[in-house]
């Protein structure tokens, strides 16, 4: 059994045993959740409880669904999003910021622009715990950068377990990573989630410019998960059993000189009948919506799953003991 973890902070740190129990967990409370009594049995379960929002870069999705998840599991928030509000502004250090907010919290989900900050507050906390015992807080990574964004690749796991759910899993499985591949965090995070898919296949499709960072690729090689790179999206859609389009990433560097790749309705024409196309959103105009009728295009159903997978998240890292207390009888 692996080493319970205390922060979320990277893909790398889950293997296939904590994605099987996520993703179990976040079906549960999907289910449960639909009736008044499993509701209330788990705004039961983290009476309380509070977690610190510390977004101090735009979030429509993350933010609002981790609040929905606080929400859902019965624990309270605090929020700071602009650091103009706060005390950063008469010089306090980002990470005393942060530890302020874990005077007050039992996790603190944090975005920033800064790629390295959520890990740095992490090791800050565990190497001052002993002189704090009180000072509890998980760390989530909420996006950090153009790095890494480990709950957006935990709900896109559990779309793809879900859509390929009576097809033999993930397993075996042809993916195609669409758009800015080189400044996405999402597809860098899912990308390394794909070690524990035995036979699992990557198409990356972009424009030379925006082709996927060497450290993954290396990455990929090592753990001798196949992966092919192309411009051409209408031979990715033809064999893909999942399309993953991105947006051009121009908010976060303002470098452009390439064009989106562009998913139409033309393509639904050649996409597979069970193959799935998602999208973390936002998206611009790469994946057109006249496409969203279509039942194969998940999108919103990816982004509902990350309430449910953010509750499951909240819910392993404050949760230690029995995973199901409370909910047994409700269903
Ligand atoms: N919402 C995702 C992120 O925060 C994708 C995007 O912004 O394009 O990375």
């Amino acid at each position: 059994m692996r080493e319970r973890l205390y922060h979320v902070l990277e893909s790398q740190q889950f293997d296939r045993e904590l994605l099987d129990h996520l993703c179990a967990l976040t079906t549960r409370f999907r289910e449960v959740g639909k009736t008044t009594e499993g509701a209330l049995a788990m705004k039961r379960r983290h009476v309380g409880k509070r977690a610190a929002l510390y977004f101090t870069q735009v979030s429509t999705r993350t933010l609002n669904s981790f609040r929905a998840a606080c929400q859902v599991l019965g624990m309270d928030w605090l929020e700071i999003s602009d650091p103009n509000t706060s005390s950063e502004v008469k010089g306090e250090s980002p990470i005393d910021s942060v530890a302020t907010f874990a005077s007050y919290a039992d996790a603190i989900i944090m975005r920033s622009k800064l790629p390295g900050l959520a890990k740095q507050a992490a090791e800050y906390f565990d190497r001052e715990r002993p002189f704090r015992p009180w000072h509890t807080a998980h760390v989530v990574n909420g996006g950090s950068g153009q790095d890494q964004h480990p709950t957006q690749a935990l709900l896109d796991i559990y779309t793809l377990y879900r859509a390929f759910r009576e097809r033999g899993g993930i397993e075996g499985k042809t993916i195609a990573m669409v758009g800015d591949l080189k400044r996405g965090r999402t597809v860098r995070s899912l990308a390394y989630l794909m070690r524990h898919y035995p036979d699992v296949r990557l198409i990356f499709v972009s424009p030379p410019a925006f082709q996927m960072e060497e450290d993954i690729k290396a990455f990929l090689q090592k753990h001798n998960i196949p992966f092919e790179e192309t411009e051409d999206l209408d031979a990715a859609v033809n064999v893909a059993d999942a399309v993953y389009m991105t947006r051009v990433q121009d908010d976060l560097d303002k470098e452009k000189g390439a064009t989106p790749i562009f998913f139409q309705e033309r393509h639904l024409k050649i996409l597979g009948p069970h193959a799935i196309v998602m999208h973390p959103l936002p998206r611009r105009e790469e994946l057109d919506p006249a496409c969203d009728h279509d039942p194969r295009i998940k999108i919103w159903r990816q982004e509902r799953n990350g309430m449910w997978m953010r509750a499951a998240v909240l819910d392993y890292l404050l949760k230690e003991n029995d995973p199901l207390e409370g909910m047994r009888e409700v269903a």
